[in-house]
């Protein structure tokens, strides 16, 4: 029911907001709201079977109460009303106390039956309750106490009790007329239950076991409907009314001639793939991916280049500015000699002045500026194109869903769009959150690389690092340091940038050092990145955002400092800094020597693996499924209980599910699929648009 929680008995204004703040809008939201976990309360124990620090229900007769007030300046901590009982069944005697809840003292009286629920310790050889759950009379409250009770992650001023009541009001009330999205003969087939049930036994469990197929079912719908989504999307791409560009073999290869390198076999294959799909009459929706460093920003130019000769405009978005202004220096050197004007090129970043941002959105708007590459400026509501034919998405893994869909629709007509990523994410797992794209990697790196050496040591080895680095310095070298934090921290034994600024001057006297971190203002970060790659700047001490596609060719040393402090990932980004030309490059962990076992097995893993999917890989194994994604858009909307890693198996019987439902009802027209097309409208609103498409003659089979 989409109802307005507003309305919903018990809910006023106040707490509204506060469910607005969960994300919870509607009944269905509430219904859609599980618990995070459960507490078994069906068992009684009596007070002489109680067991430190183990949640336990216990049932007796209020045998005494006791109410204090404790006057302001008596109390720093902010307790100013005591409530204690004394709780006796036939075994023996236990405590309860609840702070600051005076109305306590009208509720639970001397005499009165009550059932508490909570974690006893032990003070004073008796066993006392902090602020147990309770209940005055059992038959009165059966979904609080004498089952198993769901836990919800709420604000503090939201309770328990009151949340449990009102989703079991709403269960009452909505739930039985609740379709179910999921198509009765794949619940059938998958053995899962009903959404009614399924809703009932996820709030109010009648067993374990049905909690747990109750959870079942939503992390499988939730992952069905995401792949369902998908499909939708790629089906959809092929109804859209595209640019077909038109190939010139002759003019490939003139481009080819004025490039400073051949392109790899791979590299190839991808422009190919891309000039193919551009020919089309329905958009591209290509994945390039490839490794840190393998190159794929020159297939990016190819594939704006070829936008470009034919006329149209091309948006380039990335994630971050010193990313923009390098991109913009080399797809100009790539276009020097191809004829295009010098100004048809622009970077649009926050720190461009305003008044040449005006200028932007003018020559964009009249179709003066043909190649525009950009933050997330490009977003702005300003930026509009005259006619865009490509869109590409730089380094994507770092946007997520909504704001990747946003760029291609600037456009009456769907541009073609390349999106391009190292993707550190395993490969079975990138083919289910990227499965409405169609794919280009590129396996190898450019020929006459030479492959790092990656040096761990420890903090007794610091004299011989920072020699080391001088000794690369003094053959024309650059190097990076790199630390995790900028600023000292509460933790000692972690290095920051400012607290090793002064010792790093001192210890590299005779060369130019530069500082480059988050917290300095736009122009001085472009500022430090030019005089470093003009070689004004020898030595970079910097913190991980030079983690994302800098490219500078010459700085063939990095060391990082507390590297147990990075993500297996980023280390793996990071080393994809200085693997950029044939001089050979070094990597060197300093770690402290007090790291932890995982800490150690995951640096062990970057030193002997070169591999980015491996990696992430291992990383998966290591770390687990649950903090896996850390800051990286996994791209599947709207995940409450499923997550894509952990339930892998399950994503992939979800994606067959889904594949075979959007193969043979592209529009969700057929009547089983009915609840799975309303809610799919109601739910993803903007996601997904089921008006049907003019058929363009320009289908593709899925
Ligand atoms: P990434 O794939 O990480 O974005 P880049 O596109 O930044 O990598 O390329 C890294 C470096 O490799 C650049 O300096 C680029 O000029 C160079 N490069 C790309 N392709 C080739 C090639 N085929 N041969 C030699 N160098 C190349
Ligand atoms: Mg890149």
């Amino acid at each position: 029911s989409q109802l307005p929680v507003r309305y919903i008995k018990g809910v006023g204004p106040r707490r509204e907001k506060l469910f607005n703040n969960l994300g919870v809008w509607a009944a269905d939201d509430l219904l859609r709201y599980f618990p995070f976990r459960y507490q078994d309360k069906r068992n009684f124990v009596k007070v002489e079977g109680l067991k430190e620090g183990v949640f336990a229900a216990v049932e007796g007769i209020v045998c005494k109460v006791r109410y204090k007030q404790i006057p302001y300046f008596l109390t720093s901590r902010r307790v100013r009303h005591i409530f204690e009982i004394v709780l006796g069944d036939d075994t023996g005697k236990i405590k309860c106390v609840w702070f600051n809840q005076k109305y306590l003292t009208g509720i639970i009286k001397e005499g009165d039956k009550l059932i508490v629920y909570g974690k006893p310790s032990l003070y004073k050889g008796v066993f006392q309750i902090i602020s147990p759950e309770f209940t005055t009379s059992k038959d009165k409250d059966d979904i609080n106490v004498g089952r198993i009770v769901g836990t919800y992650r709420l604000p503090k001023e939201l309770r328990q009790r009151f949340m449990r009541r009102i989703i079991s009001g709403i269960l009452d009330k909505y739930a039985r007329d609740y379709q179910d999205p999921i198509p009765f003969h794949i619940r059938k087939k998958r053995n899962l239950l009903n959404i009614r049930e399924s809703f009932s036994e996820i709030h109010f469990p009648s067993s374990w076991d049905k909690a747990a197929q109750a959870r079942e079912r939503f992390i499988f719908e939730e992952l069905f409907l995401s792949q369902v989504l998908v499909y939708l999307r790629k089906a959809r791409h092929t109804y859209q009314e595209g640019v077909p560009l038109k190939i010139n073999e002759g003019w490939i290869e003139k481009i080819k001639k004025g490039l400073e390198f051949e392109l790899t076999p791979f590299q190839d294959k991808a422009v190919h793939d891309i000039f193919r799909d551009m020919s089309k009459p329905y958009p591209m929706h290509r994945l390039l991916q490839g490794d840190v460093g393998c190159g794929k920003t020159v297939v990016a130019a190819f594939a704006a280049a070829f936008c470009l000769s034919c006329g149209w405009q091309v948006a380039f978005m990335v994630p971050t500015e010193v990313l923009a202004f390098q991109h913009t220096r080399t797809l100009s050197r790539f276009f020097k000699g191809l004829g295009f004007e010098e100004d048809g090129i622009k970077a649009l970043t926050s720190s461009v002045s305003q008044k040449e941002k005006e200028n932007i959105y003018k020559y964009l708007g009249n179709g003066k500026l043909k190649l525009v590459i950009g933050t997330h400026s490009l977003l702005q509501e300003k930026v509009k194109f005259k006619n865009l034919g490509l869109v590409i998405i730089d380094e994507q893994h770092k946007f997520g869903v909504a704001q990747r869909a946003l760029l291609p629709k600037k456009s009456v007509l769907s541009p073609h769009c390349l999106v391009m990523s190292a993707t550190p994410i395993p490969r079975s797992l990138a083919l289910s959150l990227y499965g409405d794209l169609d794919l280009s990697v590129i396996k190898e790196m450019p020929a006459g690389r030479v492959s790092p050496d990656t040096i761990w040591v420890q903090e007794d080895k610091r004299a011989w690092v920072y020699d080391f680095i001088e000794g690369e310095l003094r053959k024309k070298r650059q190097a990076y340091i790199v630390y995790p934090l900028i600023e000292e921290g509460e933790e000692e034994e972690i290095r920051s940038l400012k607290q090793m600024q002064r010792e790093l001057a001192k210890r590299f006297s005779s060369f130019s050092l530069g500082v480059f971190h988050g917290k300095m203002k736009n122009e001085e970060k472009m500022a430090t990145i030019e005089k470093f790659r003009n070689q004004k700047i020898k030595l970079l001490i910097s913190t991980n955002v030079i983690e994302v596609g800098v490219n500078i060719e010459n700085a063939t040393v990095m060391v990082v400092e507390n590297p147990e402090r990075f993500g297996l990932a980023q280390l793996h980004q990071l080393r994809g800094r200085i693997q950029r030309s044939h001089h050979k490059p070094f990597f060197i962990l300093i770690s402290n020597d007090s790291i932890s076992s995982l800490a150690r097995q995951r640096l062990e893993t970057i030193k002997e693996e070169r591999d980015g999917f491996k990696i992430a890989e291992e990383d998966l194994k290591i770390r687990g499924p649950g903090d896996f994604f850390g800051n990286i858009q996994h791209g599947l909307p709207d995940l409450s209980v499923a997550n894509p890693v952990k339930d892998l198996d399950v994503l992939k019987q979800a994606r067959f599910f889904a594949y075979n439902t959007v193969k043979y009802d592209p529009y969700l027209k057929k009547t089983s699929n009915r609840y799975l097309r309303e809610y799919l409208e109601i739910r993803f609103k903007g996601h997904f648009s089921f008006r049907e498409h003019i058929d363009t003659g320009s289908k593709k089979s899925l």
